[in-house]
């Protein structure tokens, strides 16, 4: 009998799921349809890697799981199955578009395009997936079969796959859809919060980080609440009228407590992560002994860009001080405003700018070895629903694809 696969939700996993059961599906004759809640599928996709598609990335295999935070043991057999070197295979050979590696080891298509991403994917399903979109599933009941609801009506499925996104990014469809969806079919739900997502610095923080917008620079950041440093990470940071972005800080955004009310909580700059301390201080020593008549502005901008030194100087209460006659409390404040510069929050990171969602269907209700659900069997459950967030660098969408290659094979073996 012809097996009739339904797949909720037309995004980065729900098409690669179509486009695995295409690729590995030997004739079998197999009727698969996407149920698309909007207009168009794959808006996410569109908008990833800034419009360019970072598709995946081609770290060592032996750190890839380390790159999914506590989900590491669950995504590993999905990964070690279909890696990256797959996808770029599938997206070559296949989908038929070049790629290239850039710095980090992170994969693009050679045309730059995310839309072209989507539509190549669109283009090599059509024929064999139907796309319904403007057809929203606002529920599944389970007979002899799955019946997806919509208002258009109700869709009858042999095998169902759950990819409805997270919460994160809500304007391009994913709004929490899938969470409601499984809990109703029985499945506990992590609670959510924001992950690679930008941070709101308090009022007196903003006005400092507003007025060096658009700069970017390495820097080391330590996240503190309740009087306790919670992590640390190393990377570029990018100041922004709001607070801060950039890698290193958007891959801190999922440490952020998600009610950061009462807890003091701040983030630490270094902005010359490479130097300890005392060796900023006897090196700048050094400078003032040398260069008595120059501005400290004009030698901390040795250590930083220009632009950060006149506003670290100004913090500092050092703009208009020169080296001759700077003093040990000078010192000591222009090295706390260099290397331990506060920057308050505003609040907790917010999903509507976040690029994925922490949390989601629980691991621990889910088969790793072929992402179906364990408590209602021939539901999968992929991408975004499921509580796995990867670091930035293409391993959530390489998350996606390794999962959807998991189902597909699974439901052809059936
Ligand atoms: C700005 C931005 C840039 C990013 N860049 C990258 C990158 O370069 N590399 C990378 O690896 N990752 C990137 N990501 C993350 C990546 O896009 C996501 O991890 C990925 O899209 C998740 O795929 P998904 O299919 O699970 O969810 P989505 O892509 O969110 O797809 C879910 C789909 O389900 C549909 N849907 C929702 N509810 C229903 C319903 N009830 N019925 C029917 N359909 C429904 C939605 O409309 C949507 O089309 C980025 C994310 C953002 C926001």
């Amino acid at each position: 009998m012809k097996k009739r696969v339904g797949i909720i939700g037309g995004g980065a996993a729900g098409l690669f799921t179509a486009c695995l059961i295409k690729r590995f599906s030997n004739g079998e004759d197999i009727e698969v349809t996407i149920l698309e809640k909007s207009s168009a599928p794959g808006k996410k996709l569109t908008l990833t890697g800034h419009g360019r598609c970072n598709i995946t990335n081609r770290k060592d295999a032996s750190v890839l799981k380390d790159c999914y935070h506590e989900a590491g043991n669950f995504i590993y057999p999905a990964l070690k199955e279909f890696g990256p070197e797959d996808t770029i295979e599938l997206i070559e050979k296949h989908i038929g578009l070049k790629t290239k590696e850039e710095a980090n080891n992170r994969i693009f298509p050679v045309c730059d395009s995310a839309v072209r991403v989507r539509d190549a994917l669109l283009s090599y399903i059509s024929g064999s997936a139907n796309i319904l979109c403007d057809t929203k599933v606002t529920g599944i009941r389970i007979n002899d079969c799955f019946e997806a609801e919509t208002a258009k009506g109700t869709y009858s499925f042999d095998y169902l796959v759950l990819s409805c996104g997270g919460s994160s990014f809500p304007k391009t469809g994913s709004s929490g859809d899938s969470y409601r969806l499984a809990q109703n079919l029985g499945h506990t739900i992590v609670p959510v919060r924001a992950a690679l997502a930008p941070v709101n610095a308090d009022k007196d923080s903003a006005a400092f980080t507003k007025a060096l917008s658009g700069v970017s620079l390495t820097a080391g950041i330590s996240l503190y609440s309740e009087g306790k440093k919670v992590c640390y990470r190393e990377g570029e940071i990018l100041f922004a009228p709001f607070g801060l972005t950039g890698p290193a800080v958007m891959e801190m955004s999922r440490e952020i407590p998600s009610d950061i009310s009462g807890k003091g909580a701040y983030l630490e700059l270094d902005l010359i992560p490479s130097v300890k301390d005392e060796d900023f201080d006897r090196e700048f020593q050094d400078l003032i002994k040398e260069h008595a008549d120059t501005k400290i502005t004009n030698l901390l901008a040795r250590f930083v860009p220009a632009s950060v030194a006149s506003a670290v100087a100004e913090r500092a209460g050092a703009e208009d001080l020169y080296a001759q006659g700077f003093t040990r409390e000078n010192r000591r404040a222009l090295i706390r405003e260099t290397k331990h510069l506060r920057i308050g929050l505003e609040s907790a990171p917010v999903l509507e700018g976040a690029y994925v969602t922490r949390g989601g269907v629980s691991l621990k209700e889910v088969d790793r070895k072929t992402c179906m659900s364990k408590i209602v069997p021939g539901l999968y459950i992929i991408g975004e629903a499921l509580d796995i967030d990867g670091i930035s660098g293409g391993f959530n969408l390489q998350a996606c694809m390794s999962e959807a290659y998991l189902v597909s094979k699974d439901i052809l073996n059936r």
